[in-house]
């Protein structure tokens, strides 16, 4: 069994180049062999509760046995077919069940596979829809601190910083304005409002309510609302990018459900297919669908993926949304939401602790270490191993510690995790006196 691991490992590093990892530094990689429920289990049994939801995809837990039968079912049947002029049952069903879920006034959905193209499609359903109404809109406005991904459009649209410096020189020019962060409202509307008064403006990108790879920053429901009135005064189209937020992560079963005003296209991904696929769906109204409605065929939404619609992904996506559909499960969600709510005001009071910020099952806790160099810094460099060695899997934002566990976290495991962001703080405050206790690992045994 070691002799196996060791060789995997060695093998990984001949052969892989993994995602945001400088090799040249990095420990060696965890190797997991199984999953099940809301714990990874490493090649030696050992478990790992998946806080972080492996990257925020997992929502019903790994491997959940029927999103495990739907795919089965759905892979003997059709496992894949072009999606120009042709179609498929469970593409229409979930097309149709996702216009329900989104609720008015949500009526398409475009497929890709992942959060990017999601975002990539949005971008470009906002762009063409004024040029084939022969009209002149240049402008986007995006919040700072924004993340849509890694593509170059998507990139654009994101807050500048270091995961887009490199290709700076390619990336289309954006309007930029503070999101209304606490203490910040009246200084985002204003901004918003002198962009979107004086300029052409196509499109207005946000991630609603919660900012994620920003460092999980939460503000103001009632500006994002004022700005999106000021959309439809204005004739600009609004893209929520709800990637991240989708599917009950702030606790509704799409962030924009906590507003007044909805955005003409949503963007989804991550938990869209209960973290089983890559996957990603684009919804828009009628409305910017029948801008591309013409005789002209130079009117057409040119764009599409291999894997568009792919069936085993719309199978399992149904599954997933059926599982929402269970009233014990969603106030077992809520559950979550509170218990949430009640360490927030615990951990605040640390004094390692610069800020905690919650929206949602999803809860930030930020460490007053970072010394302000960014996502470089490896202040809590030892975070990672400090939860691996107790059995859980986090992936810090530089000084932020969050927690976004599938929901079937059961309440006394979510206790857990607490506890052991508490000796964290603890565990920070003793290493600054000098009293460190902890010690770094360079395995996982
Ligand atoms: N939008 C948001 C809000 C995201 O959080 C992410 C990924 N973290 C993306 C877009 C990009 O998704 P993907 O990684 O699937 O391309």
């Amino acid at each position: 069994m070691k002799q196996e691991k060791s060789s995997i490992i060695k093998e990984d590093k001949q052969y892989v180049w993994h995602p945001y990892t400088q090799a040249q530094l990095a420990g060696e990689p965890l190797l997991i062999e199984r999953a099940e429920g809301v714990f990874l289990y490493d090649a030696e049994g050992k478990s790992y509760l998946d806080a972080c939801g492996s990257w925020w995809v997992n929502c019903h837990g790994h491997c959940h046995p029927e999103l495990i039968s739907a795919m089965q079912e759905q892979m003997q049947n059709l496992e894949h077919v072009i999606f120009a002029g042709i179609t498929h049952r469970p593409a229409v069903e979930l097309a149709a069940a996702l216009v329900n879920f989104a609720g008015v006034p949500f009526q398409k959905v475009f497929y890709s596979d992942n959060g990017s193209t999601a975002v990539e499609v949005a971008l470009k359903m906002a762009w063409q829809f004024f040029s084939n109404k022969m009209q002149q809109r240049k402008k986007i406005i995006a919040y700072r601190n924004s993340y849509h991904g890694d593509t170059f459009g998507a990139m654009s649209v994101s807050g500048r910083g270091i995961f887009t410096k490199a290709y700076e020189p390619l990336l289309f020019e954006v309007s930029y304005i503070d999101a209304p962060y606490p203490g910040c409202e009246e200084k985002s509307l204003a901004q918003f409002k002198q962009i979107v008064q004086n300029e052409d403006v196509a499109a207005f990108i946000f991630e609603p309510l919660l900012q994620g790879a920003g460092g999980m920053l939460t503000y103001s429901a009632d500006i994002l609302d004022q700005q999106l009135a000021l959309c439809k005064e204005y004739n600009t189209l609004s893209i929520a990018d709800e990637v991240f937020t989708g599917f009950y992560r702030t606790g509704e079963a799409l962030a924009i459900h906590h507003l007044q005003y909805r955005p003409d296209i949503v963007c989804l991904s991550k938990a869209l297919s209960g973290g089983m696929m890559p996957f990603g769906a684009t919804i828009a109204t009628q409305a910017v669908y029948d801008a591309f409605l013409s005789e002209d065929r130079n009117k057409t939404f040119f764009h599409g993926h291999s894997f568009t619609a792919n069936p085993l992904a719309c199978a399992v996506s149904l599954a997933s949304l059926k599982l929402f559909e269970n009233k014990e499960y969603i106030r077992h969600i809520r559950s979550i939401v509170e218990a949430q709510e009640a360490f927030k005001e615990k951990i605040s009071l640390h004094e390692a602790v610069k800020e905690v910020r919650q929206c949602g099952i999803v809860l930030a806790v930020e460490f007053k270490s970072d010394d302000g160099s960014g996502y470089l810094n490896a202040s809590l460099g030892d975070a990672f191993e400090f939860f691996a060695q107790r059995g859980i899997l986090i992936r810090p934002l530089v000084n932020v510690i969050y927690l976004v566990a599938p929901y079937v976290i059961k309440l006394n495991e979510l206790a857990v995790l607490h506890e052991t962001i508490l000796a964290y703080a603890n565990y920070v405050i003793q290493k600054q006196n000098g009293k460190k206790q902890f010690t770094r690992s360079e395995n996982f045994d």
